[in-house]
C-alpha cells in the first residue's frame, strides 16, 4: 500500500481515503447521500481531482463552469479543515442541503467559507447545484431536468439559501 491509501480522508470523516472519499473519486462507488457528496467534493478540491468537482454538479451546469478558474484556485489554496454543521437529507423528494465550515487559507490569510449547499438527486445521482453560473430565469426549465420550473423546483432553494433572484 502507498502512503495515500493509508492516510486520513482529507473530508475529516476519520476515516482513511480508501474506505472514505476515493471510491468516490474513482467512480467505484456512488454518493448515497448528499452529505457524502459533499464530503468527497471537498476532498477532491484538497487532492486537486477538478475532474470530479464538475462532474458532481448538475449536468446541465457543467459546461458553465470555469475549470481553469477552478483549478487555479485549488491549487492556491491550503485546505484547513471541514465541518459539516447540519445535512438535512429529506427536503423534498429530491433535494438535500448541507451546511458546512470549510476553513482554508488563501494568500497567507486564514478563512472560514460557511455555505448552505443545494443537493438534487437525477436519477441515482446527487449533484451539486451551483448558485454561482447564470442560472435560468424562474419560469423556464429547471436545472436539474425535473421538468417543473425552475421556480418550483431548484430555484426556490438556491433563492432561500444564497438569496439569489
Ligand atoms: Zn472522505
Ligand atoms: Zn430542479
Amino acid at each position: 500500500m502507498n502512503e495515500k491509501c493509508t492516510s486520513l480522508c482529507p473530508c475529516q470523516s476519520g476515516k482513511i481515503y480508501q474506505d472514505c472519499c476515493q471510491p468516490l473519486h474513482q467512480q467505484s462507488k456512488i454518493a448515497e447521500t448528499a452529505e457524502q457528496l459533499m464530503r468527497s467534493r471537498y476532498s477532491a478540491f484538497v487532492l486537486q481531482h477538478i475532474d470530479y468537482i464538475v462532474e458532481t454538479t448538475v449536468p446541465s451546469q457543467q459546461a458553465l463552469l470555469d475549470y481553469q478558474a477552478l483549478k487555479q484556485w485549488a491549487a492556491q489554496t491550503q485546505w484547513l479543515g471541514l465541518e459539516v454543521v447540519k445535512h438535512s437529507p429529506t427536503l423534498d423528494k429530491i433535494h438535500s442541503a448541507v451546511e458546512f465550515n470549510a476553513k482554508f487559507a488563501n494568500a497567507d490569510r486564514e478563512q472560514i467559507h460557511h455555505e448552505k449547499s443545494l443537493f438534487v438527486k437525477v436519477g441515482k445521482h446527487w449533484y451539486f447545484a451551483d448558485p454561482t453560473v447564470p442560472l435560468p430565469t424562474m419560469k423556464q426549465p429547471c436545472i436539474c431536468g425535473s421538468g417543473k420550473k425552475f421556480k418550483h423546483c431548484c430555484g426556490v432553494m438556491l433563492c432561500q439559501f444564497y438569496g439569489k433572484n
